[in-house]
């Protein structure tokens, strides 16, 4: 017998959000029934929702996947959960687990395809169905533990936005010393600064203005640049070991590897929909590299929950009601928020206003 629970859901691409209920399944042996606490909005909910990634694979769908909740019931064989755990889900609820990089225990980049949590083939064939509602049953293996000391609103960010940045810095060994710059002050870069700072790096936010600038240095940054004035590029030439780019939009690619020291590198967190260009010259020079980075592992997600909790780190979030969904989309695309909405799951059994 599965159950149905409140939620909130698209009926079709570009469409508004509206209440629904979505079927949970009965516990296999290693799932575990999750209450919702908070679930924060993402860009990628809004691209899903409007059909930017293709069209919708079931109507409703439920999107959201910076999941905080409480587990309520365990299966027969669940051995890495309680009842009454506070644990997390992100981007994704299970992988092939049997391909080298699932070995390898980096399932994100498991290559017979990791299942979203929304919007993805279950291994039953249903498609998985967010975070925007009530309660979800995950595989056990896809859970993390939310310490305890962590605000439970402002760390559900740290689900998606947060392991997002975490991942790079630490794959490419970010620590004292090291100069980083975050390129967008949004969702994901506000957590980067933070992070970045918390892991002993020099902080240096790039930014289209000087707008956020105040914000910024409170989050921790040690410097504060606009990409819009174009001494910005001659000043901090050959300038930082790491560049991370939170932002989705084009951008001059050349320009922003020019600021990167010899053996460094521009890493790509940001989804520009346009193909980037890049000048093979800029990549001899310095011996740079230009890479990309996509969420993080179940190990490393837990690794950056410990960290965020060892040093304080949480998302600037704004808390809203299930009914206020679809303003806080128009909201995000219009960069009116600081810096991630993160939705009170007890208002999914609310009926909208
Ligand atoms: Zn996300
Ligand atoms: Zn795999």
């Amino acid at each position: 017998m599965s159950t149905f629970v409140n939620a909130y859901g698209v009926p079709a691409a570009g469409e508004p959000l509206v209440p629904t209920t979505v079927e949970r399944r009965d516990l296999g042996p290693h799932d575990v029934r999750i209450d919702i606490m908070y679930c924060g909005i993402c860009h990628s909910d809004i691209h899903f929702a409007r059909g930017d990634f293709g069209p919708l694979p079931v109507s409703p769908l439920v999107p959201g996947h910076e999941i905080v909740g409480i587990i309520v019931e365990t299966g027969a064989e669940v051995t890495r959960h309680q009842i009454g755990d506070r644990v997390g889900i992100g981007c994704m609820v299970n992988s092939c687990r049997e391909c080298a990089n699932c070995l390898d225990g980096e399932e994100q980049y498991c290559l017979n395809g990791h299942t979203l949590v929304f919007g993805g083939a279950d291994r039953d064939g249903s498609i998985t169905q967010g975070g925007f509602s009530e309660a979800i049953v995950a595989n056990e293996d896809f859970v993390v533990h939310v310490p305890e000391t962590l605000d439970p609103a402002s760390a559900a960010p740290l689900l998606c936005a947060g392991i997002t940045v975490y991942s790079p810095l630490a794959h490419w060994k970010v620590g004292p010393g090291s100069k980083v710059a975050i390129v967008g002050l949004g969702g994901l870069g506000h957590l980067g600064v933070k992070i970045a700072k918390a892991m002993g790096a020099e902080v240096t936010v790039l930014s289209q203005s000087l707008r956020k600038k105040e914000d910024g240095l409170r989050l921790g940054a040690d410097h504060y640049y606009a990409t819009g004035d174009p001494e910005t590029f001659s000043g901090l030439a050959n300038r930082f070991d790491l560049i991370l780019n939170t932002v989705s939009a084009s951008v001059d690619v050349d320009a922003y590897l020019s600021l990167v020291a010899r053996d460094g590198v521009l890493i790509n967190a940001g989804v520009p929909v346009e193909p980037q260009s890049v000048n093979v010259f800029s990549l001899l020079t310095n011996r740079r590299s230009y890479a990309g980075t996509q969420f993080g592992s179940i190990r490393e997600t837990q690794e950056m929950l410990d960290f965020c909790a060892e040093h304080g780190v949480t998302a600037d979030s704004e808390l809203i009601n299930a009914s206020q969904i679809n303003e806080a989309f128009d909201r995000v695309l219009a960069s009116d928020v600081r810096y991630r909405f993160v939705i009170d799951a007890s208002t999914f059994s609310t009926p909208a206003a």
